[in-house]
């Protein structure tokens, strides 16, 4: 058994800050536990490689999938997350976002001080190194790199142009003062490859001697003794094995693992424990609770191929672009497929209530998840097509995370309820109406051809609906299953600490009490950040 001073589990967007963060302070003693290892895997440094890697690599994907959604004709829906050091932004887009200022004012409103917008921006910018100037919004030389993402020349400026002419606003800094309007998307790239949080903040890091980071290092229990968390139990190479934390335990295992860990260590509903034969250390309720995850749906529409990637994924250009990329770190591989990104009001002006900020997100591919390598008379391309990704930034319905057993190996059970509520199902027939109009505007409309998903028949709002209930999955962005807040329901406090015990405290997605409106890494980023002054006093 051995002791250290703060014991973090899971190294990925939150922890692996967290603990680069509290290791800079050579008097104290850190210990990383985390389930994955050091991936070298080169698709994973690959930009343009995300699709792959997003749903493949058990070694470093936990690749749960969901229970039967009741308001999702019953489908079970994918949950890949990151087991790596650096966590899901070792697989996720590398889309940078922060979501809407009035999401975090919304949060101190709940009474959660230090949470407001104005509280959480030094901390976005303590991390950023941002494309553009240094502004009130932005800073430079922090680990995380921000790039613009290049726009391609040929879909990108028929897109703008057809946006443009229908009154839409240009946006060329989404995490300035205005979110709102379209743009090229902000993407984590550093010198052509993915800025993951293991690469930018605890690679450097690990050069310390306070800071052991151990990997394939499964936590399997947190001990707590007279309300205190002293120790973590966990499994390397087929022992098991306890470290011993002399101030502070903090979970960062993610919205699905993290409630999983507090669950099998007694922490929890006093009667979802007894389900599982597990002795009730801490009864508290909110666990695994208020899962909250952005909606989303693919609409895809055939085009001419000169619009979309598929001229590029001819075999032989490829491998010149995977040449170019391992030479200069530039280049098609060194950017994401995506090409315009829109924060957008779902209402047209008098049409509907005035939203104070963007309700969708919108991502354009100039692809679909079937783009693949191709040549002539050898493989064919897939189909000629380009999507639509449209995410809803603040469902209404909520989910959970429960235990399927007590075993610690086994996966959680996820519930999302998508499309639970009746806002929630009237939000995408705005958008499926909104995206096809955008479509049938030229120029854009002149390089598409025939819609694929949802077909050109599906009019009526029962059809739509019907696609949607077959379509929709999440963005992947799983929050708030411990949420801090300060009622019966609060798993943590807004100092991050779980309520009811000392020495114990969450850095991760799930402490968000409602999701943010925007991607979620950046956020997670944040939350590292900031836990490490909280812990620091
Ligand atoms: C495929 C995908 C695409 C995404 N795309 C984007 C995007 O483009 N932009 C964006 O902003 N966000 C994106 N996200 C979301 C974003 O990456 C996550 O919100 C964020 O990474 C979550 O951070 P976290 O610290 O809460 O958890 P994670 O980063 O998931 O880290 C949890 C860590 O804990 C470890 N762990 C878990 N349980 C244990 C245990 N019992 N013992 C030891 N270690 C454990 C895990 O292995 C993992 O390393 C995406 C996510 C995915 C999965």
């Amino acid at each position: 058994m051995s002791e250290t001073d703060y014991i973090i589990v899971g190294a990925g967007s939150s922890g692996a800050v967290l603990a680069a963060r509290l290791s800079e302070d050579p008097k104290v003693t850190v210990t990383l536990v985390e389930a994955g290892r050091r991936e070298r895997n080169i698709l994973l440094n690959m930009p343009i490689a995300f699709p792959l890697v997003m749903m493949g690599g058990s070694r470093y994907n936990w690749s749960y999938t969901g229970e039967p959604e009741p308001f999702a004709n019953n489908r079970c829906i994918r949950q890949p997350r990151g087991k790596a050091l650096g966590g899901s932004s070792m697989i996720n887009g590398m889309l940078y976002a922060r979501g809407n200022a009035r999401d975090y004012d919304e949060w101190r409103q709940l009474g959660l001080e230090g949470w407001s917008w104005e509280d959480v921006l030094p901390y976005f910018k303590r991390s950023e190194n941002h494309w553009g100037e240094a502004d009130a919004f932005h800073a430079k030389g922090g680990p995380l790199t921000t790039t613009k993402h290049l726009p391609d020349n040929q879909l990108f400026p028929r897109f703008m142009a057809a946006v443009a002419k229908l009154g839409y606003k240009r946006q060329v800094d989404h995490h300035g003062p205005d979110q709102e309007g379209w743009g090229s998307p902000d993407i984590n790239i550093h010198r052509g490859k993915r800025a993951s949080t293991a690469a930018r903040f605890l690679y450097p890091a690990m050069k310390r001697p306070n800071l052991t980071v151990l990997t394939q290092a499964h936590a399997t229990r947190v001990e707590v003794q007279d309300g205190r968390a002293v120790a973590l139990h966990y499994r390397q190479a087929g022992q098991d094995k306890v470290v011993r934390a002399s101030r502070e335990i903090i979970l960062s295992g993610g919205a699905y693992n993290t409630p999983q860990l507090l669950l099998l260590s007694g922490i929890g509903p006093a009667d979802h424990l007894a389900e599982h034969g597990i002795a009730v250390v801490h009864d508290l309720p909110g666990v695994g609770q208020n899962l909250q995850d952005h909606p989303s749906i693919a609409m895809i529409t055939g085009a001419q191929r000169q619009a979309t990637l598929n001229p590029e994924l001819r075999f032989d250009r490829l491998a010149l672009s995977v040449l170019q990329w391992l030479a200069t770190g530039r280049g098609r591989i060194a950017n994401m497929p995506v090409t315009a990104n829109g924060w957008i009001k779902t209402y047209s002006k008098g049409e509907g209530p005035d939203l104070e900020r963007p309700d969708v997100q919108y991502l354009l591919q100039p692809t679909t998840i079937f783009a693949r390598p191709w040549f002539p008379g050898i493989r064919k391309p897939a189909p000629d097509a380009v999507a639509m990704a449209c995410v809803l930034l603040r469902p209404e319905s909520r989910g959970w995370v429960k235990l399927a057993s007590a075993d610690p190996f086994a996966p959680p059970r996820i519930l999302n309820n998508v499309l639970g509520t009746e806002n929630d199902r009237a939000f995408f027939r705005r958008v499926v109406r909104q995206v096809r109009e955008i479509w049938a505007t030229a120029p854009l409309s002149d390089v598409l051809t025939t819609q694929i998903a949802p077909s050109p028949q599906a009019q009526s709002d029962a059809e739509i609906d019907a696609w949607v209930r077959e379509a929709t999955n999440t963005a992947l962005h799983p929050v708030g299953s411990c949420a801090m807040g300060t009622g019966p329901m609060a798993v943590c406090d807004a100092q991050l600490r779980v309520r009811g015990l000392q020495g114990l405290r969450i850095a991760d997605a799930s402490v968000m009490p409602s999701i943010v409106g925007g991607n979620t890494n950046a956020a997670c980023i944040m939350i590292g950040e900031k836990a490490a002054d909280l812990i620091r006093g």
